[in-house]
């Protein structure tokens, strides 16, 4: 890529960064669970049905890992929410490659004049 094309390529991610929606760092995952009601349905030893799903929200931030359970309703806005973390991620680790890209290039640029 040229300086030119690194350049609008930032420019590009910096965009994409601000239209970025509420994000959230983690990811969801759903059990299912057996109770301690016998003979209920979760423990039927030919066509068990468990309970569930039941939908974790697990994340790791600043070292600190936290879990918790996720009501029906508010797991596709978490959904979105971790998919945009994930974006955001995406976003940055590209335009932290194009920095280290760029800075090289014009160290490159650089030592050309000097030679002139
Ligand atoms: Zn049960």
């Amino acid at each position: 890529m040229s300086l030119t094309q690194i350049q609008r390529r930032i420019v590009q991610l910096q965009r994409q960064l601000l239209e970025l929606g509420p994000l959230h760092p983690g990811s969801i995952s759903d059990q299912y669970n057996i109770c301690g009601t016998p003979g209920c349905r979760c423990k039927d030893s030919k066509d068990p049905h468990k309970h569930g799903p039941y939908y974790q929200l697990s994340y790791t931030w600043r070292g600190k890992s936290s879990t918790r359970f996720l009501r029906p309703e508010q797991v596709e806005e978490m959904r979105q929410k971790v998919a945009n973390y994930k974006r955001l991620r995406e976003l940055m680790n590209e335009w932290v490659s194009l920095a280290v890209e760029l800075e090289r290039a014009e160290r490159a640029r650089a030592k050309q004049h000097d030679g002139d």
